[in-house]
């Protein structure tokens, strides 16, 4: 029996957390593959190298804060010399390519720089490993996560991932735990590439699905997935099982705990999925699975920032046919994705998600031309949207009432309900949306 583990920033981010993490991996001896971010902090200083121009001073600033991160982690280590050797031939290659981007600002570097981190923790986390006597061993994974060259949000082959995980890893898991890099892959050209911020999660998910494993586990800084964010609400608490359906829900909508493509191969495989914390790994965590016992009406809330919320009208679209299919085919051209829509007799409104870390606008102004050849266009930004993730929520009496009334004095953007039964998802302005968020959690689940 085989399972997955994968460990975030805060569980690598220094020496006493590594160990923990280590001691998690002994005590479960099924865990063979294990996939890690960077140390915490560390991807942050990446992301600045790669989208900002810097002087050489500030550049080789931030490369040291890197540097020590690291080095705070191999002092306690007798391998100490050598990791740092690795350390440093890690951050001179960052160097080079951070004074390259500085004049090339291309995609495709930035990339090969925010992978740095993932390199880096993964090779000292397999020597933490063999301190305490579990055979680690660094595999990157490059040689098995074969993406296309959509550089910042790489998909994945998963026929590749597939065969390439039988030949070039299963055989290394009989007599090694395997620490490998979430986030990071590889195109075809052999340029390396990155799955989106957060992409560690589903990094190990596709593992787990390539490996045939019997579960995954999330370990991160909090003992489960909570009923909503638990730095809006206090109240928050743990959700002890959870059906893949509304964990789904809550990952695409903002629950920053899982990234929101985790659950795909998961619910795809029918791997069991745990999220708990690797600081107190005795406290227990969240299961996620096919089949939960109890389906309870209200089940989380999730808060996703920074929503772009494009409104699109045409009197050409009374009565008319064909108009909506024009607007997405704009929007498929610009490989954009909608989330939210609603129609009136003459208009159509519809969300895109900013995704954390982006830099650029999701909206470009060659999309709005090219929309306004077709119709008026109106884009509005700064709005939050907020998801209320449960069961049956579309057969349900009274929802309106429980939502709506509690948060009579907050302005409702948008709101979209009915397709799923899984949630009622709605908009406000961002000055608005903690507020919206801690009032309905309070309301319906204390
Ligand atoms: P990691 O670095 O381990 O991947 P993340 O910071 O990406 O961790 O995700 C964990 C954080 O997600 C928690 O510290 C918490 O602040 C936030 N979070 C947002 N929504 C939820 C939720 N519903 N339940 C638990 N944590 C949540
Ligand atoms: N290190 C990457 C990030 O911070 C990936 C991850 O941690 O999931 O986004
Ligand atoms: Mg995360």
């Amino acid at each position: 029996m085989l399972n997955v583990a994968k460990f975030g920033g805060t569980s690598v981010a220094d020496y006493e957390a590594m160990l923990r993490c280590a001691n998690i991996i002994k005590s479960q001896p099924q865990t063979k593959l294990v996939a890690v971010s960077a140390s915490a902090g560390v991807t942050n200083h990446l992301v600045t190298l790669s989208t900002k121009v810097l002087s050489a001073q500030e550049q080789s600033e931030i490369i040291e804060s890197i540097r020590q991160i690291q080095y705070n982690i191999t002092k306690h280590l007798d391998c100490e010399a050598e990791l740092n050797t690795i350390v440093d031939g890690i951050l001179s290659q960052l160097t080079e390519l951070a004074t390259q981007q500085n004049t090339l600002q291309t995609a495709k570097t930035g990339d090969a720089i925010l992978a740095c981190g993932e390199q880096m923790s993964s090779q000292i986390f397999a020597r933490v490993l063999q301190t305490i006597d579990v055979n680690g061993l660094c595999f990157d994974v490059r040689r098995v996560m074969k993406t296309n060259s959509l550089y910042g949000k790489a998909v994945v082959d998963l026929e590749q991932l597939s065969s390439q995980c039988q030949t070039e890893l299963l055989p290394l898991l009989e007599e090694h735990v395997v620490v490998t890099q979430g986030f990071i892959g590889q195109d075809g050209l052999g340029c390396t590439t990155t799955l989106g911020r957060g992409g560690s999660d589903y990094s190990a998910a596709l593992l787990a699905e390539a490996t045939n494993a019997s579960g995954l586990a999330i370990w991160t800084d909090v003992v489960g997935i909570f009923t909503t964010d638990p730095r809006i609400a206090s109240s928050a608490r743990a959700i002890p099982e959870i059906s893949f359906g509304e964990a789904a829900e809550m990952a695409t909508f903002g629950a920053k705990i899982l990234h929101p493509a985790t659950l795909i191969p998961a619910m795809r495989s029918d791997i069991p999925v745990f999220v708990g914390s690797s600081r107190e790994p005795e406290a227990g965590g969240t299961q996620i699975m096919q089949q939960v016992k109890s389906k309870p009406t209200y089940r989380a809330i999730a808060l996703r920032r920074e929503q772009t919320l494009v409104t699109v009208k045409s009197p050409a679209m009374l009565h008319a046919s064909g108009f909506l299919a024009q607007v997405f085919t704009i929007l498929a051209k610009h490989e954009l994705s909608v989330d939210l829509i609603t129609t009136s007799e003459i208009s159509v409104a519809l969300t895109f998600d900013n995704p954390t870390g982006s830099t650029q606008a999701v909206i470009t102004q060659n999309v709005v031309e090219e929309l306004e050849q077709l119709c008026e266009v109106t884009v509005e930004h700064g709005l939050n949207l907020v998801a209320v993730v449960g069961n049956k929520l579309n057969a349900t009496t009274g929802l309106g009432s429980n939502i709506f009334d509690n948060i009579s004095d907050v302005n409702i953007r948008m709101i979209c309900h009915g397709a799923s039964s899984n949630n009622l998802c709605f908009l406000v302005d961002e000055k608005d949306g903690d507020k919206v968020v801690e009032t309905l959690h309070d309301k319906l689940f204390i």
